[in-house]
């Protein structure tokens, strides 16, 4: 098959979808890549080692000539020009929120393959978890930054020193973002205090974090009697298809240590902090009632290196199966056949279809 891997053209976006050992097993398997100059750059990887592993190098146009066009992010109206009824189109879509590209694709006749759909028999996202790896680890990162005097924040060092005790990070969602956030607090010798509605998740952190961890059940009042001790506290609550509840909301603010740092990392959902908005990395953080907000919607975007490889790691086995099999892997792999957004014209994802009223 002719795939093709285009720069990415959204504002601050220096993720690639394929690396250079991807595109080595691709060629390896009879498959020809070209990959638009200068793709890489943004996570560090020059055009150089793509051609060393078998791409062809070319324009944008070039790459969206070929038969399957693997990327990051969804295209952007600069490139709905390029779809067309005989692309195969495997990246992040999120149709759901946008309405012009899901038309440009209707219209087009593009078969489009959406990261964040592809779904397994266990319910869960295997697209979309790396990137929750990368935001979890990352929020300890930002909160610790945060919390240093020069910046703002209350001047504590979270992991103390001998003689004087720890911060505390309170995380609140113990799912994928909360488990790699609280794996870096304690990496850091921070006390950490993990909330969640699920027992059993609960269970499974007291199990391999060999207590060394609190766990707690997620409630209002639960969340009231941490704030006053949070130095740092990260929203990482998920309800599916759903906005994020608002468990710390307004009026409790005034419970938090003045400089105490807050990261929603599910801004993007809506955040489960009420004072939350989305911010940048430009200008990541800001105020409220004496405690530092940070709210930015693409955290994984400021470890770009890291993050092309976590992603490309796990979406690489689905490009494989779809260079190898074309549209049959679809048929052949029922977690792919649920990263169908559209095909022939047509929705083919209910939850698509159910955020337009249009038929699936
Ligand atoms: P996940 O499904 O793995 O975990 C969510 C957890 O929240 C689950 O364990 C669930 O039981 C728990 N939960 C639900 N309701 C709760 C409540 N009332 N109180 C406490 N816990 C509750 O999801 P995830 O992959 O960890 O993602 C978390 C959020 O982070 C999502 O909104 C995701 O979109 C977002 N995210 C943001 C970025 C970013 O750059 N800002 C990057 C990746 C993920």
């Amino acid at each position: 098959m002719k795939i093709g891997l285009p720069k990415e053209i959204k504002v601050k976006e220096n993720r690639v979808a394929l690396t250079p050992g991807g595109v080595a097993t691709l060629v390896r398997r009879g498959h020809s890549v070209t990959v638009e100059r200068g793709a890489g750059v943004g996570s560090g990887i020059q055009d150089g080692e793509y051609e060393a592993a078998g791409a062809v190098l070319g324009s944008a146009a070039d790459a969206w000539a070929a038969e399957m066009v693997v990327k990051v992010k969804e295209p952007i109206a600069a490139e709905y020009g390029y779809l067309r009824d005989d692309l195969l189109l495997f990246t992040y879509l999120h149709l759901a929120a946008d309405r012009p590209l899901t038309d440009a694709l209707l219209s087009a006749g593009t078969t489009a393959v959406a990261y964040e759909t592809v779904q397994l028999e266990d319910g869960s996202l295997p697209l979309l978890t790396p990137m929750s790896e990368v935001a979890g680890r990352l929020s300890v990162q930002a909160g610790a930054y945060h919390l240093q005097k020069p910046v703002g924040g209350r001047g504590v060092l979270l992991g103390g020193v001998p003689g004087v005790q720890a911060g505390h990070v309170v995380i609140v969602g113990g799912g994928v973002v909360g488990t790699n956030a609280a794996k870096m607090a304690m990496g850091l010798g921070a006390k950490v205090t993990v909330l969640d509605v699920s027992h059993r998740r609960l269970t499974y952190l007291d199990d391999v974090f060999f207590g060394r961890l609190t766990t707690m059940m997620s409630s209002e009042a639960n969340i009231r009697a941490l704030l006053p001790e949070a130095d740092l506290l990260v929203g990482a609550v998920l309800i599916p298809g759903a906005k994020a509840p608002h468990l710390v909301t307004r009026d409790m603010l005034p419970l938090m240590q003045e400089g105490s740092v807050i990261v929603d990392v599910a801004v993007d959902q809506g955040g489960c902090v009420e004072t939350i908005h989305a911010t940048t990395h430009d200008d990541p953080t800001y105020i409220v009632d004496g405690v530092i907000h940070y709210g930015v919607a693409n955290m994984p975007g400021a470890v770009p290196r890291t993050s092309t490889f976590a992603l490309t790691n796990a979406t690489f086995p689905y490009a494989l199966l779809l260079a190898d099999q074309g549209l049959g892997a679809l048929n052949r792999n029922p977690a792919l056949r649920l990263g169908l957004n559209t095909f022939g014209g047509k929705l083919t994802y209910q939850g698509v279809a159910d955020a337009f009223e249009l038929n699936a």
